[in-house]
């Protein structure tokens, strides 16, 4: 079975809380893939464990009196609602506050980990404009019925049992996600054209299997869209839960150049405008990237997009950037 992996622990940051000295947790897994993601290792469920849950919590019990909060990311920690919920609980046992980093893909998990009382602040991303968010996240429009043809083959890299993970695109820009279950066990895939049929290829437990797919019928998983299924919706409805105010939160926008322009903050603009805190962030290379070759903006270019957003959200700042 997938489980919650720990796979990175930052001892000391002053940065990752807000006005907290933290230690951050990163947990393995992503339903997204953000091209400009940092984290790239931490992506599919074969990121090596680098400690259990238990030498955490040690780790933590000696920092007592030294660390106030705990941030919890990712990868996408949402994807474990209980063994998150349950490590978060342990560590606010010891005091710490914690803050959970989310991508707010889904909202519900999200609202139960907040209600429960293990969270005490969340950031989470947000993305880009809503007209292309999916792309911005990784998962391509819906293809042209036209371009599924009989033979397309689409490769999923390594799937662990049980993790969710979507796929590589392919040469046609597509891009299937599945959950990807114990070896032998149905791979129900939502493609986009009625009654076409495509074959993957889909590698279990180190056993290369292949699979006919149905084209109607299968309901794409929950937690991770299919091809042309991305619920902006659940985007949406998380932001708007959190601007509720049931928790202290903020949103973000890692801003890259050549994804992000602006008319991305025009939309956040309009779509978050009155929100509690949202910063800009620039994009930094940490040389993990997921997809090499993006660059920043300079500094004025992130002021412009700042005077746009400032409009509905007058308290908006630039965060992180120090050139
Ligand atoms: S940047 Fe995107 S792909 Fe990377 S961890 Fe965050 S949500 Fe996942």
């Amino acid at each position: 079975m997938a489980k919650m992996k720990i796979c990175g622990l930052q001892k000391t940051t002053l940065l990752d809380y807000p006005g907290k000295v933290a230690a951050t947790v990163f947990l393995g897994g992503c339903n997204f893939r953000c091209p400009f993601c940092h984290n790239s290792d931490l992506l599919t469920g074969s990121a090596p464990e680098r400690m259990t849950p238990e030498e955490l919590l040690t780790f933590l019990k000696r920092r007592q009196g030294i660390l106030e909060g705990v941030c919890i990311t990712g990868g996408e920690p949402t994807l474990w609602p209980e063994d998150a919920a349950e490590l978060m609980r342990r560590i606010k046992e010891m005091d710490y506050q914690v803050k959970l980093d989310t991508n707010g893909y889904r909202p519900q998990v999200l609202k139960d980990l907040c209600g429960l009382g293990v969270v005490d602040y969340v950031a989470m991303d947000i993305k880009a404009g809503r007209q292309h968010y999916a792309e911005v996240c990784g998962h391509s429009p819906i293809p042209a019925p036209a371009e599924l043809t009989g033979d397309a083959v689409r490769h999923t890299g390594q799937p662990e049992e049980g993790m969710t993970e979507p796929a590589e695109p392919t040469a046609a820009g597509m891009t299937v996600h599945a959950k990807l279950p114990a070896a032998g066990a149905a791979v129900h895939v939502k493609l986009p054209a009625a009654g076409a049929e495509a074959h993957t290829e889909l590698t279990a437990n180190g056993t290369t299997v292949h699979a006919k797919l149905p084209a109607t019928g299968a309901a794409p998983h929950a937690e991770s869209p299919a091809a042309g299924t991305f619920r902006l919706a659940a985007i949406e409805e998380s932001a708007a839960w959190l601007m509720e105010g049931h928790v202290p939160y903020e949103f973000r926008t890692t801003t890259v150049k050549g994804i992000h322009t602006a008319e991305d903050f025009t939309d956040i603009a309009a779509w978050i405008g009155g929100c509690e805190r949202y910063f800009i962030q620039g994009f930094v290379d940490s040389g993990n990237v997921l997809k090499s070759g993006f660059s920043a903006y300079t500094r004025a270019e992130l002021d412009e997009f700042l005077n746009i957003v400032r409009k509905t959200i007058p308290n908006a700042e630039i965060r992180g950037v120090d050139y």
